[in-house]
């Protein structure tokens, strides 16, 4: 199907909405073609997947298609069922489906979840379901005669008892956030360092940064002292250490005992020259990885540990578990002195990548003892689209596909160690099957050549078409004679490879420039990009994550259960949307 034909269905179903003969045609390309549709949908409409599938199931039911729509809401309910289990947004879902769906064949067990998450809320979901549906919905029979079967929806009918009904933000009381104990340490406000929990004589401070989030973290109390990871900052094409030093000084620190690093990202290990004499833990593959790409790191105090290993010192017991960010990188699951359990996620993703496997939650529960502060990473905290990985990796790679099949390079900026490799190695497949050339370049040519050492992995990072040649020179040559090109920096900091690829694709036509990590909008050449977007770039943006998303931080949140979560490297858990 071409794009008029879409937009002739868009055009005829979600315009002009005339709802007299949607099913056969939209069902029949909903079945055959359903991930392009819902995709060109949700471009057109700046709304998420879910939202374009949810209104094309709710526009199944208004017509009483329900057999369709329970097709469409089975096909989903691992996803939905999860995020609904444990997110009000989905709640609304939830309840509409409970209420449509009660005459099918859901099991009583779904009855049961329902009930135990309705019951005390049904005011507020049936208010809510009340306004997303449009008036016809509310107008129809089935609805009414479902309302019969709860009372408290006749209340909402009611309008006037609307202003009473509180917003469904809920969050736990146990989740607690320090700020009372703030204070700030400020160079002209260049940075502070934040008590984020004090107990008895065990206190944990915080890095503040100004703008990207460099991490660090100091653990103390009267006679031992440990840093969490050791950060720098980029800022304008410049690494920005942190004053270590001056921020220990202040904190009338004269001896850390000890720091670990988490993974081989500069934003964690970047301010580690700062610690001349102290000892530093890591696993191999994050050493292996910090020497491949910097000689700023001096490696006589560096010692590695394994994963899943021990270390111990003055009574104090850390694990090193891997987390799932990138290769090597782990998170402490700290035992202090016994009165502690402190677990530093590092950044960390629950869900498998190609490159490394998803963070086990079980690793940490299955030890029983309760835990005490979970000091967990949210960079993507306020982000609360609800795909996950593989689906945007499928989007991923559909767009490529696309882009590619009408004659347009695509460039693609990505962070040296991960991205870049997790990238190539979801392109492997459409660049073989297209005959395509496709190139990494600048620093990530280094590691990805480390990455394939390391790795014992099934599926060939470079399958044997990537060219890599290093330099700046030529740029266009490379762009001639390639169809698609991964170089950093991921941010397109001014001066990197990136920004000098996407300085000369701006004079170009058919180019489409994809984000798929995390940019930080005011560095780099994102907004110019940005601005000529409607023009003759392309430009797409794909949630391709090595970070735990808005699902994956609370299920971590509720699964390890601690008494105290301090967001650390992001907002927080950021619940701004319903
Ligand atoms: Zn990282
Ligand atoms: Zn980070």
């Amino acid at each position: 199907m071409v794009v008029e034909d879409i937009e002739e269905i868009e055009r005829k179903y979600f315009v002009d909405y005339d709802i007299s003969d949607i099913p056969d045609m939209l069902c029949t390309y909903y079945e055959n073609k359903e991930f392009e549709l819902v995709y060109y949908l949700s471009e057109r409409y700046r709304t998420d997947f879910f939202q374009c599938e949810f209104y094309l199931m709710m526009s199944m039911m208004e017509l009483g298609l329900y057999k369709r729509a329970y097709k469409c809401y089975k096909k989903h309910e691992g996803d939905w069922f999860q995020s609904f289990k444990q997110f009000n947004i989905y709640w609304k879902h939830a309840a509409i489906y409970s209420l449509y769906f009660k005459d099918m064949e859901i099991s009583d067990y779904y009855w049961d979840i329902f009930n135990e998450y309705f019951e005390s809320k049904i005011v507020q979901v049936v208010e809510l379901i009340y306004d997303g549906m449009s008036e016809s919905i509310q107008n129809t029979e089935l609805f009414k005669n479902l309302s019969k079967d709860y009372p408290l929806l006749n209340k909402v009918w009611d309008r006037g008892s609307q202003k009473e009904l509180q917003g469904l933000s809920v969050k736990s009381e146990k989740w607690q956030y320090y700020t009372d104990y703030n204070f700030q340490i400020s160079d002209g406000d260049e940075y502070g360092i934040e008590l984020v929990y004090m107990e008895n004589d065990l206190e944990i401070y915080s890095y503040k940064p100004k703008n990207v989030a460099a991490s660090m973290h100091i653990l103390r109390d009267k006679d031992c002292t440990i840093i969490l990871d050791c950060g720098s900052e980029m800022s304008q094409g410049r690494v920005m250490n942190i004053p270590v030093r001056s921020i220990l000084n202040r904190l009338n620190i004269q001896h850390v005992d000890f720091a670990l690093v988490s993974h081989a990202h500069l934003d964690h290990y970047g301010s580690l020259s700062e610690l001349k004499k102290t000892k530093v833990f890591m696993t191999e593959e994050t050493g292996r990885i910090i020497k491949c790409v910097t000689n700023d790191v001096r490696f006589n105090n560096i010692q590695f540990v394994e994963a899943y290993s021990y270390l111990e010192f003055d009574d104090i017991w850390i694990q090193f578990i891997p987390n799932g960010h990138i290769l090597g990188s782990v998170l402490f699951d700290i035992n202090w002195k016994d009165k502690k359990r402190i677990i530093y996620t590092g950044d960390f993703s629950l869900s498998d990548q190609c490159t490394v496997r998803g963070l086990d939650l079980k690793d940490i529960t299955k030890n029983k003892t309760k835990v005490d502060v979970l000091l967990m990473e949210t960079t993507y905290g306020d982000k609360t689209d609800m795909l996950t990985l593989e689906s945007y990796e499928k989007i991923f790679i559909s767009l490529c596909e696309k882009y590619l099949k009408y004659g347009n390079k695509i460039f693609i900026p990505c962070f040296a160690v991960g991205r870049t490799q997790e990238t190539a190695i979801l392109l492997a497949e459409t660049v073989r099957k297209g005959g395509y050339n496709i190139m990494i370049d600048g620093l990530s040519i280094k590691v990805t050549k480390l990455y394939k050492k390391i790795i014992d992995s099934k599926r060939d990072i470079l399958n044997g078409r990537v060219n890599s040649c290093n330099g700046i020179r030529d740029i266009d040559g490379k762009i001639d004679n390639n169809d698609v090109i991964l170089a950093s920096s991921g941010m397109m900091q001014p001066g990197s490879t990136a920004a000098k690829y996407v300085e000369r694709l701006l004079e170009r036509e058919n180019v489409c420039i994809m984000k798929v990590g995390y940019i930080n909008e005011s560095q780099g050449m994102l907004n110019v990009i940005k601005n000529r977007q409607y023009d003759e770039i392309h430009f797409e943006d794909i949630s391709l994550s090595a970070h735990a998303g808005y699902l994956e931080l609370i299920e971590t949140v509720e699964t390890i259960n601690p008494d105290t979560v301090i967001y650390v490297h992001g907002r927080g858990i950021v619940m701004d949307e319903i």
